[in-house]
């Protein structure tokens, strides 16, 4: 018997399959897949319903999960029901919440990546199954980093479980990316889905009224208590822990998606711009792969398939090189799609990747529908807010900040976009990325003039060639 569906969610909660929440473009229902994994047939069906029960659009999240867009009132139980037959759904909204399982997307592909599938997977159920567990809040959630080519190193968890390389332990912390996280110990790997499980539980008990998530209980109360609670083995002391994520990032290089898009050893990466696509491209590519597994870095891994898949999966608007410039783009999902957008972040994003090709080498520029910023809270080298019917353009400044220039047209913003393209081509040093650029010279108030002047002279120049 089908669970009854709970009523949509409003606005900030955390949407699932059976909770899904209301945004402008209709129910966005979020799929937690045990593993990322999509046999090609499962793919194909998810498709097929996202276009029969939803808007045709599909998202890739930064926690490995697939959202479909665009659903109603009216779709939502034939969809559930169908992805309950596919068994991407629990039969308890509860249990569906507590699900937030992330590991390594390349385990069975990488040989250096330990085997951490089977362990989400079994975490995944110990979840489903384990009444008191439904209590957690909504985004707790667990890493099993098994490391290797594209380990897990900038993923934050709650609890988290990362391979040391050459043994069969797992170092054992909470609150944080593997940098951050506080290191409780190490774990053999038949003791992590109980580890987890226990210090789960450790933190319902000492966290009652869940004021905070565990970072925020180690801040408060360190970790004497879940220690003593979940008892490990120290962590060896010279740990072969798997290599870095990342070398230093420079202009033009972002290495971690160096090492998951485009042709690896036993896949194909491929990335879209904003982690969107539509259903008939989800289709089309599980028609080109065996599997496809779902990353955290909002992008597909297609296992299996033969010569051409590369030219074809570019051909459906892949990305398949880390260099990107679209990849250099963040942009909120904006107009049509939220009830607070302005305009339509993404399309205009896009329209300035075309003029900004070095900038977006070089830096990142965020276009945000609102001036709440969701895309990206931060400072970025260029921000856009959208405001009324234009937008306001900082430098150096998060969404909603500080603007050099305000109700922009979207033609005077191209035009500005593009002043500073030439500006930072003319004299940009060797290497230099963009934000250091405009530090270096001097701040966005002294680029002000610089950028007008460099407008200038392109109006002008297209003035005489007309
Ligand atoms: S930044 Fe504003 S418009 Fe964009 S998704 Fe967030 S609330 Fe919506």
């Amino acid at each position: 018997m089908n669970a009854p569906i709970t009523p949509p969610r409003v606005r900030g909660a955390c949407p699932g399959a059976l909770v899904p929440m209301a945004v402008a473009d209709g129910l966005l229902v979020r799929l937690r897949v045990p593993g990322h994994t999509l046999p090609a047939a499962t793919a194909l069906a998810v498709a097929d319903l996202a276009r029969r029960h939803g808007n045709g659009l599909v998202d890739l999240s930064q926690r490995a999960n697939l959202q479909i867009r665009g659903v109603t009132e009216a779709t939502l139980p034939a969809l559930t029901g169908a992805l309950r037959d596919l068994g991407l759904v629990n039969g308890d909204p509860e249990a569906e919440r507590v699900r937030n399982v992330l590991c390594s997307p390349t385990c069975g592909l990488d040989p250096a990546c330990a085997p951490v599938h089977p362990l989400a997977q079994a975490l995944d159920a110990a979840l489903s199954i384990n009444q008191d567990l439904w209590e957690l809040p909504a985004k707790f959630n667990f890493v099993l980093n098994g490391g290797g080519q594209a380990p897990l190193a900038d993923a934050v968890g709650d609890i988290r479980f990362d391979a040391l390389e050459g043994t069969d332990l797992f170092r054992v912390a909470v609150g944080g990316d593997r940098a951050g996280a506080t290191t409780l110990g190490c774990c053999p790997a038949d003791a992590v889905v109980r580890t987890a499980v226990a210090l789960a539980r450790a933190y319902r008990s000492l966290a009652p009224g869940r004021r905070y998530r565990m970072a925020g209980l180690i801040a408060a109360e360190g970790t004497a208590a879940l220690s003593r609670r979940v008892p490990l083995a120290p962590v060896p002391p010279t740990p072969r822990v798997t290599p870095p994520a990342t070398p230093p990032a420079t202009p033009a290089s972002r290495p971690l998606l160096d090492q998951v898009l485009g042709r690896q050893r036993g896949w194909l990466g491929v990335a879209f711009p904003f982690g969107g696509l539509r259903a008939e491209t989800l289709g089309a590519l599980a028609r080109l792969a065996s599997t496809l597994r779902l990353t955290p870095w909002r992008a597909l891994l297609l296992e299996g398939g033969g010569s051409g898949q590369a030219a074809a999966v570019e051909a459906l608007g892949g990305i398949l090189a880390a260099n990107d410039p679209r990849l250099a783009l963040s942009a909120c999902s904006g107009r049509g799609a939220c009830d607070s957008g302005l305009s339509d972040a993404r399309a205009d994003a896009l329209a300035l990747a075309k003029v900004a090709p070095h900038l977006l080498a070089g830096g990142h520029i965020h276009v945000s529908a609102c001036a709440k910023g969701c895309a990206h809270p931060g400072p970025t080298p260029v921000t856009l807010t959208a405001r009324g019917d234009g937008y306001d353009l900082g430098l150096l400044a998060p969404a909603g900040g500080d603007a050099q220039w305000r109700d922009l047209t979207r033609a005077r913003v191209t035009s500005l976009v593009a002043g500073l393209e030439a500006v930072y081509t003319g004299r940009r040093r060797p290497g230099e990325d963009l934000a250091s650029f405009i530090t270096r010279m001097g701040g966005p108030a002294q680029l002000v003039p610089l950028i007008e002047t460099s407008c200038r002279r392109a109006e002008e120049s297209a003035r005489v060639q007309s």
